[in-house]
């Protein structure tokens, strides 16, 4: 059977203790709207607090360290962020892997680690525009996830969701067309039913991320293989996030 779609709000590096009132928000609506799976990765400093303020909304790290501990200054490990409240945590998104100079082996490595704690996973994968002009999409982001996704997951159909993300659409308000986004959710498919067997390959949720607004959600997310959304920006008030949250739940019932 499907899982419910599944809408994840990263904060990025947003967010003091004055935005906990968003998040409480978010989970009292999210109590009422259970015919979806809503769930925020604040940083790390919020992880605790939002982790309390929560009632019914899943709460995950940006990233985690491949090691369980020792000499990484500044670094935080899976089971850190397990502890301070996290259940899943999102890896190998493009800001790490431009701006940390991540690589699919990183984020595999990270994966097993998040797995050993005890962490769902969002692995994320996504083109440039240049590659994506050069007709390279699918080939590029079908071999990122070959070598990030973990070989062997227990109940991969649970503990893993895949987040499509074309890089040139992240926060610049561009989304790619729907034609784009169902030939590369299908390959994505394709690759997970051949790693993890047709049962659970079939039921990874494959979100879409880039630009999801309120305004432009519905139509995202009825699209072929799309089984819910990655928003950064728009998550960041209860307001267009549980915008985007609503788009989920009509679609639901429509
Ligand atoms: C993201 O960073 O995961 C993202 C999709 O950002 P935005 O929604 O702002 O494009």
């Amino acid at each position: 059977m499907a899982l419910r779609p599944y809408i994840v709000g990263n904060w990025k590096m947003n967010g003091t203790r004055a935005m906990l009132s968003e998040a409480r928000a978010i989970d009292r609506s999210a109590q009422r709207l259970m015919k979806v799976e809503v769930a925020l990765a604040p940083p790390f400093t919020l992880i605790h607090a939002v982790h309390r303020e929560a009632e019914q909304i899943g709460i995950g790290a940006q990233d985690c360290h491949a090691k369980a501990d020792g000499a990484f200054t500044g670094d935080v490990s899976a089971a850190m962020v397990a502890d301070a409240g996290a259940k899943f945590v999102i890896l190998g998104h493009s800001e790490r892997r431009e701006g940390h100079g991540e690589t699919d082996a990183d984020v595999q490595a990270k994966a097993a680690a998040a797995l050993d704690a005890g962490l769902k996973l969002i692995v994320c994968c996504g083109e440039t525009l240049a590659t994506r002009e050069a007709g390279g999409a699918v080939a590029h982001v079908t071999a990122q996830l070959e070598g990030s996704l973990p070989d062997t997951i227990d109940n991969a159909g649970e503990r893993l969701a895949v987040a499509y993300e074309p890089i040139w659409a992240i926060g610049t308000g561009r989304t790619a067309t729907v034609e784009d986004v169902a030939e590369m959710h299908r390959a994505i498919r394709a690759l997970l039913i051949a790693r993890y067997g047709e049962e659970e390959g079939s039921l990874v949720r494959i979100l879409y991320g880039g630009s999801v607004k309120p305004d432009n959600a519905r139509e995202l997310l009825s699209t072929d293989e799309v089984g819910g959304a990655l928003v950064g920006g728009a998550s960041l008030t209860a307001e267009s996030f549980l915008g985007i949250v609503m788009a989920a739940v009509d679609m639901q019932d429509a």
